[in-house]
């Protein structure tokens, strides 16, 4: 077989090593290139990432794959669309695998687990600020009495923007009457770990949170980013009764059960963007257009690509720890889709997406638009009397988050 340019035929230990890493799932592929055509990257590339080539290699015994593996978002639009159900981005990761193995990584990925490792979180943060973003809000320890555990994350705990959205979950879940509580000790979901593609390290971050959370009689957990849901739902082993969930589809439940109830006007329009761990990953689509929908006065208009379609904003995948460089950023292209609907707000519902595009609304001076999440809106939405506490300031207020400075989206 010749082999075709800048690629190493490996010899039969590393065809295992690829073959096993990527645990068979390229074989289905017959290269018909749609992943090549749909990946977001060709939008802001000359030359799009070949995602068919880097499946081609995965199945073949060739090397060769370079820094292509690291700029995948594992957005899964090319997932939903291959026509062989090739878990394109699962091949991706056992490929960032084998890099670490090889040692050609990018910088910014070593500092990133080792502050997972020491600190807790992938923000490089000390863990006595874990909870200082809950400054003033009178949080009760978690127990197995309470209804749910609000499992806030690292990105809502750590970064000053995030930390309005755990915030306006709160006055959310208080103004339900929901019984919650948090852990003093919450560990990384390990998300980032993941997507770093160091599945061995990923391995004991799982057994050791497993543990933390049986300990602790965690059942129904609430989670803010739906990076941690989908740790949590598709990367952790089952347990007895343990029900994670995205904090839109807990308020949509809440407000079936007509236990949430939004009875202040809030005059505009809003767009929304779907992030791809809640849509294309998980199926949730409709929670948090529910909730929207459920604000008096609130227009919703859709953008161009939306639901299973959807843009990615670029923070997926561990670029969140990578340099991007300006001209490539997929958020630029969702805020102009936003902008071209009139809407007041783009909202969405995941802090990863809000960093991203808020970080692309600044940069396209894109002053009209607020970039917000569905918590922001919905909590502006409570009558007065189910604030529960003055500190909490709703989107739009000037309020400084708690605890360390932390860098913002790249
Ligand atoms: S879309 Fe699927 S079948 Fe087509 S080249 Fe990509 S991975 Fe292979
Ligand atoms: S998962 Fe998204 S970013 Fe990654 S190769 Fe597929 S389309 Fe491209």
């Amino acid at each position: 077989m010749s082999e075709p340019a800048g690629v190493r035929v490996l010899d039969d230990f590393a065809w295992d090593e690829v073959w096993g890493a990527a645990k068979g799932a390229a074989a289905p592929c017959f290269q018909c290139g749609v992943c090549t055509a749909v990946c977001p990257w060709g939008l802001v590339q000359k030359e799009p990432v070949n995602v068919r080539r880097l499946i081609r290699l995965a199945q073949l015994d060739a090397d060769g794959w370079g820094e292509a593996i690291w700029l995948c978002t594992t957005c899964a639009l090319c997932e939903v669309r291959c026509p062989r159900g090739v878990p394109v981005s699962e091949i991706i990761l056992a490929l960032r695998r084998l890099a670490w193995e090889r040692r050609s990584v990018p910088k910014g990925l070593p500092t990133m687990l080792w502050a997972v490792h020491w600190d807790g979180n992938p923000w490089d943060q000390p863990p006595s600020q874990r909870q200082a973003w809950a400054k003033g809000l009178d949080l009760q320890p978690f127990t197995p009495e309470h209804e749910v555990l609000f499992y806030v994350g690292c990105t809502a705990a750590y970064d000053r923007r995030s930390q309005k959205i755990a915030r306006s979950l709160v006055a959310l879940l208080r103004a339900a009457g929901v019984s919650f509580g948090i852990l003093a000790d919450e560990p990384c979901c390990g998300e980032s770990v993941r997507t770093a593609g160091q599945e061995g390290y990923l391995a004991e971050v799982v057994a050791a949170n497993v543990r933390r959370f049986e300990e602790a009689g965690v059942r129904k957990l609430v989670a803010v980013s739906p990076h941690c849901l989908d740790m949590f739902r598709s990367h952790y082993p089952p347990w007895d009764g343990f029900r994670p969930l995205h904090y839109t589809e807990y308020l949509a439940e809440l407000l079936d059960a007509g236990r949430l109830r939004f009875t202040r006007e809030v005059r505009g329009t809003v767009a929304y963007h779907d992030p791809c761990y809640l849509g294309r990953r998980h199926g949730i689509y409709d929670p948090p257009r529910r909730l929207l929908a459920a604000i008096p006065g609130l227009m919703l208009a859709e953008l161009p690509a939306a639901r299973e379609d959807a843009l990615c904003c670029g923070g997926g995948g561990g670029r969140m720890w990578l340099e991007t460089h300006a001209g490539e950023r997929f958020g630029d292209l969702r805020i102009r889709e936003a902008l071209g609907t009139g809407a007041e707000w783009l909202a969405t519902s995941c802090p990863f997406c809000i960093l991203c595009l808020e970080d692309s609304a600044k940069v396209l001076g894109a002053e009209r638009l607020k970039v917000v999440d569905v918590t922001e809106l919905a909590v502006r939405a409570l009558g007065e009397a189910s604030l529960p506490h003055p500190a909490l300031s709703p989107t739009g207020g000037e309020e400084k988050g708690e605890g360390a400075p932390v860098r913002g989206a790249p």
